[in-house]
């Protein structure tokens, strides 16, 4: 059998960024073989609608403990030495300085060619945790140290398999779409349908308002989409988890955004035609009943995974010595805006120095 020192399994942000933070070991790196385009950091290319949003500002308000912020300086001194170029607009959102996903891409891939690492395309199926050995479609490999960085359900995961989780025999959260369009109850009005519409988007429950942000909505056939629905739909995984699933409401304050607010009165002869016979309750909003998510294949980023309580600030399984996990495969979920990325490539740095010995 073929001995490994250190094996990734996903070669995604988490996983390829974790090997090249890894310092004077021997890394292997799995990832699911494909018949065209590798798929090693193919997400990448999609994220942020070609742009790839790979960092927030804000970002400090969800780092773990263990995260310390040293970590974000270290992460811009990486991309500053090696030639990485990047802005930040005015919300704190960074993106590759040309506007394009494929400048990261190839930013990480280049990158990756001078670490000499090697990838061996063919996907794991099992994890023998008691032997150190884990299983491809093709061979058996036994390994020293192993990293789970195999990502969610969403987006292009039509045969999601839970079978490497459920080998580690640990808890986890069965994935739910996490950000991700809404199913609503009432009927969306025909006239409405592919319309935009700026304005602040409320989640209320229980007749309070939970989670408010200023925005813009995309009405579907049969629901609401946008970058503040998503979050939404954040929100609400969150409610679910709490078995919290009645009378779940989303909002629209429709003559309010970006800091300015008329009434209808005073709109009345400039309203868009789409909104002319349209039911607008007290003069100001449309209100909507939660039914349910879109699925998987339209949602950016899954909600659940390995549960927290399993994980070491090592980012080692407690329970199981030698494995370690990160990225969207652990139950720690973000908003939109280059949360999610962004949190893969701090974790990234931080347990390649400890699989390096640092
Ligand atoms: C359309 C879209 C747009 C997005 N836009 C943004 C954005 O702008 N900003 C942002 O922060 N986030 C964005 N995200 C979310 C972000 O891309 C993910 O959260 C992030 O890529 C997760 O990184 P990861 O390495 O944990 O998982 P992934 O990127 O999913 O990587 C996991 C890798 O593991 C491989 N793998 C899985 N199982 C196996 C196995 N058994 N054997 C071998 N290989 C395996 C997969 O093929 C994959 O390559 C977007 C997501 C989508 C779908």
């Amino acid at each position: 059998m073929k001995k490994l020192d250190i094996a990734i399994i996903g070669g995604g942000v988490a996983g390829i960024f974790t090997s090249l933070h890894i310092k004077n070991k021997e890394v292997t790196i799995f990832e699911k073989e494909s018949k065209n385009k590798s798929n090693v950091l193919k997400r990448i290319l999609v994220s942020g609608n070609g742009r790839c949003n790979f960092f927030n500002s804000n970002i400090v308000k969800y780092l773990p403990r263990y995260l310390e912020k040293k970590y974000i300086s270290k992460l811009f001194n990486y991309f500053d030495s090696n030639g990485f170029a990047y802005y930040i607009n005015e919300e704190g959102y960074y993106y590759p300085f040309f506007n394009k996903s494929e400048c990261f891409y190839s930013f990480l891939l280049n990158e990756l060619d001078r670490t000499k690492y090697k990838i061996i395309e063919e996907e794991i199926i099992h994890i023998d945790y008691k032997n150190k050995i884990i299983k491809s479609t093709k061979d058996n490999y036994s390994y020293n140290k192993l990293v789970l960085a195999t990502g969610g359900r969403s987006y292009d995961r039509d045969n999601y398999s839970y079978d490497l989780i459920t080998d580690l025999d640990i808890k986890y959260n069965k994935f739910t779409p996490g950000l991700v369009p809404i199913v609503v109850e009432e009927k969306i009005e025909k006239s409405l349908v592919d319309n935009k519409l700026k304005c602040i988007v409320e989640v209320i429950y229980d007749n309070k308002s939970i989670y408010k942000e200023d925005g813009e909505v995309i009405f579907k056939k049969d629901g609401l989409s946008g970058i503040c629905i998503f979050n939404s739909a954040f929100i609400i995984n969150s409610l679910l988890r709490e078995n919290k699933k009645e009378n779940i409401k989303i909002r629209l304050d429709i003559f309010s955004h970006n800091n300015t607010s008329i009434s209808l009165d005073k709109a009345s002869n400039s309203l868009p035609s789409f909104l002319k016979g349209i039911k607008i309750i007290d003069k100001r909003y449309l209100e909507y009943t939660f039914k349910s998510f879109y699925d998987f294949k339209f949602s950016h980023t899954s909600y659940g995974g390995i549960d927290i309580s399993e994980i070491s600030k090592q980012l080692e399984l407690i329970k199981r010595k030698d494995i370690y996990v990160l990225g969207e495969v652990v139950d720690r979920n973000y908003p939109c805006g280059g949360y999610n990325i962004g949190m893969a490539l701090l974790e990234g740095i931080y347990l390649g120095e400890i699989l390096s010995g640092k």
